[in-house]
Formats: C-alpha cells, structure tokens, sequence
C-alpha cells in the first residue's frame, strides 16, 4: 500500500522544498522530489486499489515533533493514577503534531511513579495508538531543594540508582533530570548511561566546575536551559554560563516567550550550535485547556491565567502550555532564522541523542514516515502520520 501526499512544502533540517511529493510505502518515505508531480493523476502514477493521494494545498509537511519534555494535557497528567490519563495525553500531543514523546513525571513518591511507568506500559500493550511513546522522562525527584521551581520539594531526594532502575524495570526510562550537585552527581551520569537513560542536568544550583564532573562522565543534556538553574555570573559562569561556553551540551529550551524573553531566545538561537539546542513544551495538564482552568500539581495549586500557568502561592511559572509547533513559529518570528535551519530542534536533535537518528526527524527517504502537516496560517497540524499511516 502507498501513500502519496502532493503540493507539499517540505520543511526538513536544510531542506525547503515547495510543491514537493512525498511518496509513502508501509512505514517508511520511499522517495521526497521536487516536481510537477501536483499536477499528478491517480491513473499515471502507478496506483493500485488501496493506494492513496492526499493533496495538503502547499501546506508545510515537517518530521513529526518529537517532545522529550511534556507532563500532561487536556487536564490530565501523566502522574495521574488513572491509566486513562496518559491516553488523552497522547492524544492530545498528536493533534499537536507530536509523533514521539517521552512523558515526563514530576517529583512525587516513588510509588507514584512506578504506577506512572505501569500506565505507560498500559499504553503500549495497547499498541500506542496516539503518539509513540519509546519511554519516560523523570524529572526529579532527586533536584536541588532550592530549585524547585513548580515541583513539590517535600519529595525531593538524593540520587538512587536502585529507584531508577526499578522504575525501568516497568517501563523503560529514556531521560532523568537531576541536580549534578547532589552527593555523587557525577557518578550518577555515568550509571545513568549504563542502563540507557539520557543523564541531564536540571533544577539545580550547580557551579561550573560540579557540571565539569558530570560532563567528564559524559552527561550532555541541560533541562529547560535557563529556568531553574544558575545563573550567570562574571566570576561563577554557572549552568547558563556553561550553556554557552560548552558547544556539544544539548540544551532544552521551551519557546513560549514566557519562560524566555525574547531577547533569551535571541540569545540561544543565534549564539548556540542549532545541532545541539532542543524545543521542548514542558506542558502541563493545563495545555489544551482554557483561562481560569486550576488545578492541583504534585500538591501544589497551580491556576492558568493569561496563557500562563503559575503557582498560586509563590507565583512560580509552573510549566507551559504550549504546542511545539507554536514554539517554533515563536523562534522563527523572533530571530528570523529560516525554518529548515530551525526544524531540526523539534525532532532531529533529540532523534540522534536518543539513538533514533537514522530512523526520525528528516522527511528523507529511508526515514520513517512520522509527519505532520502544519497550516502554515494558523501554524496548527492539519494532518499527522505515524509510521505511515494517517492518524489525523
Ligand atoms: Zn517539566
């Protein structure tokens, strides 16, 4: 069976296309060409019964995003203890245009994230019918106490590589956000990499030199590059500083020009090695969802105001509520950079740490068919594949 989508604009990391085909087998892109092929009739391009031709009008057609930070939508959260939970999640973030997410817990008990990692286990017995979900991202619970931002300190610990397997022996667990501060931090990046999990720093207080330990150990990723970590400082560059200074470190950035200004984001963008920066949502339940929704988060009230979810006592931000491909409409708009240099922070840079490089984020041939097709008025998806079919 073929699918074959016509009068494409294809987006792919340096590459821009207008009025492309995309000629789809099973799962995988068979071929992507420049052509006169909008002009293609079903009888003279070799279709057989069963065969499709989906006409997306000039529309952008961009790997699907993959959202490496994301905690809930649609008022669940992938913490809940209601299986049904991370299946609205899911589902929501395809509508998004995510193809792959990890989803993210919060710094809750341990029992509760062992019953977030059976959910996810739930999700994938049944197939992952929404979007694909490889495995889990924990941020926390071992931060720094004064980093807390919107995670509830009173479950905060210190590093436990048992807790962490434990947890993977449910459901695999791709990423862990921890402070590299904490008693063994640095060894605890290089334990991390020995059972497959993605160390990065994050909601921390570190100095330089403490990431130098953990980057020795070959920690390279920084959470929510900015939030929740040190700033920085002329004679103490900290984690902001190191952000800058170290080339390969693969910073998460959210772009919802609230986390960051937008001279921030300026900053990042046009100073920072694209190859290395990645857009993330860090949404909450409340994303999908409209003004004066409240809620509750790891036991904290959080109520959306604005677009901007913050916590009730304090007024800390509490997380986003955006959708990846807004955020990269946000950095387009604020730093003019063109969009095949962008599009490969939404998908191809988290492909390639994760290991999935060959397979996604490049609408190429040999790559999977995960794409999503982005109206490029409302910068909302209009359709989305997963392994080659149409799910949206
Ligand atoms: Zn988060």
């Amino acid at each position: 069976m073929k699918t074959i989508i016509i009068n494409a604009h294809v987006i792919s990391p340096d590459v821009d296309i207008k009025n492309a085909t995309i000629e789809i087998v099973g799962k995988k892109i068979a071929s992507v060409k420049p052509s006169s092929a909008s002009r293609l009739k079903s009888s003279s391009a070799g279709l057989k019964p069963g065969d499709t031709v989906v006409d997306v009008k000039g529309q952008y057609v961009m790997p699907g995003f993959i959202d490496v930070h994301t905690h809930g939508a649609l008022g669940y959260d992938f913490c809940d203890a209601d299986p049904k939970a991370i299946f609205e999640f899911a589902k929501a973030k395809l509508e998004e245009g995510v193809t792959t997410v990890l989803p993210t817990t919060l710094t809750v008990s341990h029992k509760e994230l062992i019953t977030a990692a059976k959910n996810a286990k739930k999700y994938d017995e049944a197939g992952q019918p929404y979007a694909k979900v490889p495995g889990i991202h924990l941020e926390g619970p071992f931060i720094n106490v004064k980093c807390c931002g919107a995670q509830n300190p009173k479950y905060v610990r210190n590093p436990s590589v048992k807790e962490v397997k434990d947890i993977a022996k449910v459901y695999p667990v791709k990423q862990i956000s921890y402070a590299v501060e904490a008693k063994d931090g640095a060894k605890f990046a290089k334990e991390m990499f020995k059972i497959g999990v993605v160390p990065s720093v994050g909601h921390t207080g570190a100095k330089f030199s403490d990431l130098e330990k953990a980057y020795k150990n070959g920690l390279r990723h920084m959470t929510h590059f900015c939030n929740q970590m040190t700033p920085l400082h002329h004679r103490e560059i900290g984690m902001v500083g190191a952000g800058f200074l170290v080339e390969d470190l693969n910073t998460e950035v959210i772009c919802d020009r609230i986390h960051l200004c937008d001279n921030m984001l300026r900053l990042i963008f046009t100073r920072r090695n694209l190859a290395h920066v990645q857009m993330i949502t860090d949404s909450l339940r409340c994303s999908h969802c409209t003004d004066g929704y409240a809620f509750e988060m790891g036991g904290l009230k959080v109520l959306l105001k604005n677009g901007e979810a913050r916590l009730v006592e304090g007024n800390n931000l509490a997380g986003s509520t955006l959708w990846m491909g807004l955020g990269l409409k946000n950095v387009h708009d604020v730093t003019g950079i063109p969009l095949c240099k962008l599009v490969r922070c939404t998908s191809w840079n988290q492909a390639i740490e994760q290991g999935w490089g060959k397979k996604l984020g490049k609408v190429e041939k040999g790559f999977l068919a995960d794409l999503v097709v982005i109206n490029p008025r409302s910068w909302k998806p209009s359709a989305v594949f997963v392994d080659g079919l149409q799910r949206i």
